[in-house]
């Protein structure tokens, strides 16, 4: 094709990197204005980040966390919005999730270099304070008060699902119809590819080292989500701890899952269900990921993986690296 031509054809592909949300988040658009709609993204993964974050002491999240047990916060209605997906899991998993988990996830101190065990009577008080019933919402005007003094919200489990949801409504107001966003493991594919094909998108190894695949999803316009407790923890005494707590027993859950997709349609609840699936294990997982319509690959402990119906023609397990089939 002559020059000219092949630069008129080809679409624009912009590539962007940022490090926000604990984690690396990459975007790549085509097509005409692809640079603006990237600029404006990043600003809003900015914005969301500083309301959202459990670690930045001026975020909505740390201000509900500040009053709590004392006044309702006045907060940025899209804190209301992915509150509200976090509630709607708790319910739906009878408190598997529960975004009051904040008491126990600052206990496993996944942060420093010498980790030790959480004292025993300090994961009986937490959790006492665990209990997603505590959170009072008013969408009109938007405050959040949540009971008990010493509860905390951790939106770590749904946040940046819900910030993929609203990078991507951002791509779209830009006119964007061909991109794919990757919040650490959170993956939305907005259309197909500029060549007309589907989106490939790798799930990790459990096992392997990052950036190993085990399979690939074929999706157009879609969520993939995957939730692993290989991706935080720490080792102590030769035992794995990892950041997937069980506000049953306050210690990290143990239900045979050590990995799970999700693929959807809203980035917010893909992410908030793959955390939960680690929690309640393959066959209340699955029976929850069938209520909410949803689709799932999950991988359990002994190297087994299960996939839902409505996947199994767009899944292909990578040569010498899959698991044995459920
Ligand atoms: P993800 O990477 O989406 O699976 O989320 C993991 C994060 O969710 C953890 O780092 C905690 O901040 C939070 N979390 C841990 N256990 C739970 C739980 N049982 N329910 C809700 N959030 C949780
Ligand atoms: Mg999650």
């Amino acid at each position: 094709m002559l020059p000219f031509i092949k630069a008129l054809w080809e679409p624009k592909a912009i590539h962007r990197l940022d490090m926000a949300m604990g984690t690396v988040v990459t975007q790549l658009v085509y097509g005409k204005g692809a640079r603006e709609a990237v600029e404006a993204t990043a600003k809003e993964l900015r914005r969301l980040e500083k309301l959202l974050s459990f670690h930045d002491p001026d975020s909505d999240i740390n201000k509900i966390n500040a009053s709590a047990g004392l006044k309702p916060t006045s907060v940025h209605p899209d804190v209301i919005s992915v509150l509200n997906t976090a509630l709607r899991v708790s319910e739906l998993s009878m408190g598997a999730f529960d975004v009051t988990v904040g008491p126990l996830v600052r206990l496993w101190d996944f942060r420093s270099p010498h980790p030790t065990l959480p004292d025993m009577g300090d994961i009986k008080a937490g959790l006492a304070l665990v209990d997603y019933t505590s959170i009072d919402i008013t969408a009109e005007p938007p405050m959040v008060s949540v009971s008990n003094p010493g509860q905390s919200i951790d939106l770590g489990g749904v946040a940046k699902g819900y910030v993929t949801d609203r990078m991507a409504q951002t791509l779209g107001a830009h006119g964007v119809r061909s991109a794919c966003l990757n919040l650490g493991g959170n993956v939305l594919v907005i259309g197909v590819k500029p060549d007309g094909k589907l989106w490939e998108v790798g799930l990790q190894h459990p096992a392997g080292e990052q950036g190993k695949y085990f399979a690939v999803v074929r999706a157009a316009d879609k969520s993939i989500v995957t939730s692993g407790v290989y991706e935080r923890y720490f080792e102590f005494a030769g035992e794995r701890y990892h950041h997937i707590i069980d506000p049953r027993t306050g210690w990290p859950a143990e239900s045979g899952v050590i990995s799970t997709t999700i693929v959807g349609e809203s980035s917010a609840l893909a992410d908030a269900v793959a955390t939960t699936v680690l929690v309640m294990g393959l066959a209340h997982g699955i029976e929850l990921v069938r209520r909410l319509g949803l689709e799932a690959v999950v991988v359990t402990t002994d190297s087994r993986i299960y996939v839902t119906d409505g996947l199994t023609d767009s899944i292909h397990f990578v040569p010498g690296l899959n698991p044995s089939l459920i």
